[in-house]
């Protein structure tokens, strides 16, 4: 049986790690890695391959230019060529960048069975970009694997048949589990000359808080206000650096002596960093769910969430709308709770270690 996986991202990188060890136990499985480049640079991509012991890819798409649907059209075209010619038994898609809508596109032409995992995710806003690259996703997918049941919920509302879905639990906490011990050997904060829960670690990256800068102004200006609490920590994505200097804010927190800038952090560094911070501030998903496992308190600099399990289960709060006045008050109040607060919710059922396990006892079944 020969499958492959898709991957372009940061984020799927990690998933992929736990699925790929799920597969290699399967002896008769021919699991076969394909990287669309969509992120490309050594301290996003080649960092995570080597650190989690992922094996090189197949197959690597030279993308000619990062623009959405250029990017899209390419690897639907290029992907789709390498789908029909070598004729997998299935596609494993993962999360919801656009490598994954280009996955789809390539699949559905060439008539490969997709399994998406972490489907059904929804925020109810059209205008993000991963909202449709979900839903999209979504629609082509044969297998539909999920991580929490309001995702379940959205899936058949959508009209897709149950017995297609499969709630499973989540990949990116296997990866989480099984590569905590090797995080912890590292003191990353000691480092940075840092004691545990004394600080706060942020990550910004969403296109709709980096690219405006109105919006990215009102981050900076909430680290700022916010430094005074506790120092910040804080890795930032190359886009993200690209539009701080842009709109000339780079400047700003390079001044500020409570905020210690770095570039992307690998991922064992990164876990370490979020495991002893005393709050995290982001607006990414994975770690919305990374912080809610570890008990972490998380405020999401969004106006909604896909992932509501981290709000009802985890200390995870939405930010957006408000002042920033009213943001500072709200982070100030959300670090006085720790990482013993209770959760109101125990951990997210089937967040145990186990859900590669689940895909791949499916797919194997099924084919
Ligand atoms: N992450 C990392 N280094 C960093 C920031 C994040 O390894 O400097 C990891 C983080 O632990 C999580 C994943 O990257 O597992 C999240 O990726 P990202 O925020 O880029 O994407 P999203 O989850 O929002 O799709």
């Amino acid at each position: 049986m020969k499958v492959f996986a898709l991957v372009g991202a940061r984020p799927n990188f990690i998933k992929i790690a736990a699925l790929e060890r799920a597969f290699r136990s399967k002896s008769a499985v021919d699991f076969n890695i394909i990287h669309t480049g969509q992120h490309s640079a050594p301290e996003m991509y080649d960092r995570f391959f080597e650190q989690l012991s992922i094996p090189r890819p197949h197959y690597e798409i030279a993308l000619h230019s990062k623009i959405p649907h250029r990017m899209i059209a390419q690897i639907t075209h290029e992907f789709g060529d390498l789908l029909f010619s070598e004729k997998p038994d299935a596609l494993i898609l993962v999360g919801d960048v656009n490598s994954t809508l280009g996955g789809a596109l390539a699949a559905l032409k060439t008539g490969v069975p997709v399994a998406h995992v972490e489907a059904g995710l929804r925020c109810a806003d059209p205008n993000l970009p991963e909202e449709a690259n979900r839903v999209l996703t979504d629609r082509v997918s044969r297998w539909l694997f999920t991580t929490e049941t309001s995702a379940n919920t959205h899936l058949l509302a959508e009209g897709i048949d149950k017995s297609r879905i499969h709630f499973v639990g989540n990949v990116m906490i296997d990866a989480l589990l099984h590569y905590l011990p090797l995080s912890r050997l590292l003191d990353v904060p000691k480092q940075l000359g840092l004691s545990d829960r004394s600080y706060i670690l942020c990550t910004i990256h969403r296109n709709f808080n980096i690219t405006r800068e109105a919006v990215l102004r009102k981050i900076v200006t909430l680290m700022k206000d916010v430094s005074r609490y506790a120092p910040i920590v804080f890795p930032v994505h190359p886009n993200t650096a690209f539009w701080l200097q842009k709109f000339d804010l780079l400047r700003d927190l390079e001044q500020l002596e409570t905020c210690i800038l770095l570039p992307p952090q690998a991922y064992l560094e990164f876990v370490n960093l979020l495991e002893n911070a005393a709050l995290v501030v982001t607006d990414s998903g994975g770690v919305q769910e990374e912080s809610t496992f570890l008990n972490i308190p998380c405020i999401t600099f969004r106006p909604s969430t896909e992932r509501p399990v981290t709000l009802t289960n985890g200390l995870n709060r939405l930010i957006y709308h408000e002042t920033v006045e009213e943001m500072v008050e709200i982070v100030g109040a959300h670090l006085k709770k720790t990482s013993n607060t209770a959760r109101t919710g125990g951990a997210p059922e089937l967040w145990d270690g186990k859900a590669a396990e689940r895909v791949v006892e499916i797919l194997t079944q099924e084919l």
